[in-house]
Parts: C-alpha cells; sequence; structure tokens
C-alpha cells in the first residue's frame, strides 16, 4: 500500500519556531519540504503560540523566506483565545487587552472592542505577550481581574526566544497577575492546549491533520491530546536524549531529523517512532 504524504494526511500543522524558521532565518530543509508538500496537494497551516504578531505578520515574514502562504493559513493563540473568550462573553463586548498588536488585531477581526483600562468597562480580559508590555498595562489586568472578570491567556510559555537568550514568556506576566489576584486564567489558547489546534482544522475542514514540531511539552503534547498523529523533526529546541526520554502523552508518532522528510518517496513507516 502507497505511503505517501497525501495519502496518509490532507493537512500539515506547522509550529514556526524552531520548525519553519529560527529568527529571521529558514529552518534547513524547511523550504524544500513545505514546497513539496504544495506540489503534492497537501495543505499547510502555520500555529503559533506568539500572540504578538498578527497572521498578516507573518504570512510576509513566510513570503520573505519563499514560503507562499495565506493570512487565513496563519492561526495564532490569540486568534485562539479570542474563540475561548467567546464562550464567555457576547459578542461586540469591550475587552482588555494585555500584549502586542497581534492581541488587539484578533479582537477586533472577530467584533470586539479592545481597550486599555479596567475602567473602560471591559467585559472580559485577553493576554497576551507584547514587546512593549508594560507594568501600568499588567496592573490594568490586575485591576479587571480581581473584580472577576473572565479572563484568558492567550498561552503559558514561561519563556520566549530571542537572538540574546530566553526571555520572560505570556506564561511568566500571567504568573505576575495571578501571583497579585490569586486567580487563574480560565482559558488558554495556546499549546499544549487543543483550541489553537482545533482552530485550523475547523477552517480546513480537514481529517486527516498531522502535527509537526520541535517540542515535546507543547507541539506533540497538544496533537496527541486532540489524538492525531505528530510529527517532530529535531531542528529546534528537543536534543536526542530528551526525546529518548520522552513519556506518555509526550511520545511522537514519527521523528525526522528537518522537513525534508515531506519531499515524496520518503517511507513514513520507518520513521514512526514506536518502530524504531
Ligand atoms: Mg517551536
Amino acid at each position: 500500500m502507497s505511503q505517501e504524504l497525501a495519502d496518509l494526511f490532507d493537512l500539515l500543522l506547522f509550529d514556526l519556531d524552531g520548525v519553519v524558521y529560527i529568527g529571521p532565518h529558514a529552518v534547513p530543509g524547511a523550504i524544500e519540504g513545505i514546497r513539496a508538500a504544495h506540489e503534492q496537494g497537501v495543505r499547510c497551516c502555520y500555529i503559533t503560540n506568539n500572540a504578538s504578531r498578527p497572521p498578516a505578520e507573518v504570512v510576509e515574514h513566510l513570503r520573505e523566506l519563499g514560503i507562499d502562504a495565506a493570512a487565513d493559513e496563519v492561526v495564532t493563540s490569540a486568534q485562539a483565545g479570542v474563540t475561548l473568550l467567546g464562550e464567555h462573553v457576547p459578542a461586540g463586548s469591550r475587552i482588555l487587552a494585555i500584549g502586542g498588536p497581534g492581541v488587539f488585531a484578533a479582537l477586533r477581526e472577530r467584533g470586539y472592542v479592545p481597550v486599555v483600562s479596567a475602567d473602560d468597562e471591559p467585559a472580559g480580559v485577553l493576554q497576551g505577550i507584547g514587546m512593549d508590555l508594560s507594568w501600568a498595562a499588567l496592573t490594568e489586568a490586575t485591576f479587571a481581574v480581581t473584580a472577576g472578570l473572565p479572563w484568558i491567556a492567550t498561552n503559558l510559555d514561561a519563556t520566549f526566544p530571542t537572538t540574546r537568550g530566553l526571555a520572560p514568556g505570556n506564561g511568566s506576566m500571567v504568573e505576575a497577575v495571578a501571583h497579585a489576584t490569586g486567580r487563574r486564567p480560565i482559558g488558554v489558547g495556546g499549546k499544549p492546549e487543543p483550541a489553537l489546534l482545533n482552530e485550523a482544522i475547523a477552517r480546513s475542514g480537514a481529517t486527516r491533520p498531522l502535527m509537526i514540531g520541535d517540542r515535546l511539552d507543547t507541539d506533540i503534547a497538544a496533537g496527541n491530546r486532540l489524538g492525531i498523529p505528530t510529527l517532530l523533526v529535531m531542528t529546534g529546541v528537543t536534543s536526542a536524549s530528551e526525546l529518548a526520554c520522552a513519556a506518555g502523552a509526550e511520545v511522537p508518532t514519527y521523528v525526522a531529523p528537518d522537513l525534508s522528510c515531506l519531499r515524496p518517496g520518503t517511507s513514513w513507516h520507518d520513521l514512526q517512532w514506536d518502530k524504531r
């Protein structure tokens, strides 16, 4: 029986950092792999826990690297967070927006009105990372959360990779508000929670998705929680020794050195991690 990519999967869900690019640069094998997937007629979707940039900026970055992508093929944790927020607040509500432009854009595109003060009568709080995030913004979040408003975090990553090392991620900023208020967010948009993947799968109508990532505790765990196959590529943060110790929900279905495995002729049977 044929084991070509299109026979196995109808949607590839790519994590970005450490899989497609690292900082401004493409990961070796990524461009040729994604182009090969396109040529085989398999849809590609890019999903990121980074809420600071709107999809159009991510698309611009991908196009600079030579990857043809559309804005609706990029799903951010801010967008997944807004979907979760919709379960708790009515459409059109004012929402206290904490974070970068991606947080504000995700609220506006679903008809919410982002506000920046707890005195602006918001109906909920959406908190994501922003490169200019201030103590003043965290203070507004603390006031609103203390008042009992529904509080959604885009993601809970403790750290954020920069070219100079690991910076505090959104999870660390959420902990500041949690520490001050004694409360926890009622929902989280990003991986390993399933909202981000669900959003991407719902947009495409896919029935045979593959989650591709470089982190066991977010990418692979998110795919396993949804019960879909996962591919770990060794181009990002996971070392061979960490992979060897993977257990439970963090065990990938497939492992490959990089995305060149998406080219025709790959034996997916041989990439299965439990068949090693
Ligand atoms: Mg990554």
